[in-house]
């Protein structure tokens, strides 16, 4: 078993709403558990455009899939809840990224882990340390906790809701 950090987006088409099927769906993956939930986050969205809110989640999976694998499953998770796309970081019903796994570091034209983008993002590292219950040390050295210090909360609202595991 490795244990996986995700996360999980949404700012279309009833956005708690996606959150709560995507995890529904995950905790149906073969050899995969969800070990823990963070609250869900609501943010202002960064993409090109006007675009509703995103509601964002992070997840600890433990998980005997691959990461190829575990990417395969997530993006088809992805499509059944009809995730299109056409403009990069347009809105989306459904977004799952793979944000950490073990601590491997994988460069794949598919695949790039840790996720590029999460040490800027707020509505990743809050979550994540949440639910980490410690300071995470990152493959390159970097660590979660010298991440937040660098990273601003403004604009992002912790709520009360959470996907509940069991
Ligand atoms: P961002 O990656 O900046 O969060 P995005 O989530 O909108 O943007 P997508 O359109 O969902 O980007 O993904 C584009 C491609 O990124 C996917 O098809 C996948 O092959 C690739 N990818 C690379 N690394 C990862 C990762 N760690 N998690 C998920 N997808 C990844
Ligand atoms: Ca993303
Ligand atoms: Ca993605």
């Amino acid at each position: 078993m490795t244990f996986v950090y995700i996360g999980l987006g949404s700012n279309l088409c009833d956005p708690e709403n996606q959150l709560r099927s995507a995890f529904a769906a995950l905790k149906q993956l073969q050899d995969t558990h969800v070990k823990r939930t963070s609250s869900i986050y609501r943010s202002a969205a960064v993409g090109p455009g006007t675009q509703p809110d995103y509601l964002n989640a992070v997840l600890l999976l433990a998980t005997k899939l691959s990461p190829t694998a575990l990417l395969d499953a997530t993006q088809q998770i992805e499509l059944n809840q009809g995730r299109v796309r056409d403009i990069r970081w347009g809105a989306r019903t459904l977004d799952i990224d793979l944000l950490l796994y073990g601590d491997l570091q994988i460069d794949s034209p598919k695949l790039t882990v840790p996720h590029p983008r999460m040490q800027q993002r707020n509505f990743v590292l809050y979550p994540l340390r949440e639910i980490s219950g410690t300071n995470l040390s990152l493959p390159d050295g970097s660590d979660l906790d010298t991440l937040l210090k660098q990273c601003t909360n403004a604009g992002l609202i912790k709520t009360k809701y959470r996907l509940l595991t069991n």
